[in-house]
């Protein structure tokens, strides 16, 4: 009886109170957040939630630039991973 689990469901880094990216279906044309390709009514894209603002606040990037985004995401953990 020598090993001490950790208690009670397990963090994650990107699951803040702000929540996390979903896809989303379009409702009103609008404009990917970083690079400007339209994103029409009816199709889908990801919204980001925005940390430190409004709970109502989000991001909306295509599907492309979330690819890039994810991209990233994995270059940081990959670098949290080594500390
Ligand atoms: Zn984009």
């Amino acid at each position: 009886m020598s090993s001490q689990k950790p208690k009670g469901k397990t963090p994650s880094l990107i699951s803040g109170q702000n929540g996390r990216p979903k896809r989303v279906t379009v409702g009103k044309a609008s404009k990917c957040h970083r690079c400007n390709s339209a994103l029409s009514k009816g199709q889908t894209c990801i919204a980001i939630p925005q940390t430190g603002e409004s709970f109502a606040k989000e991001k909306r990037v295509c599907d492309e630039c979330f690819k890039l985004i994810i991209e990233q995401t994995l270059r940081d953990l990959n670098e949290i991973q080594q500390l």
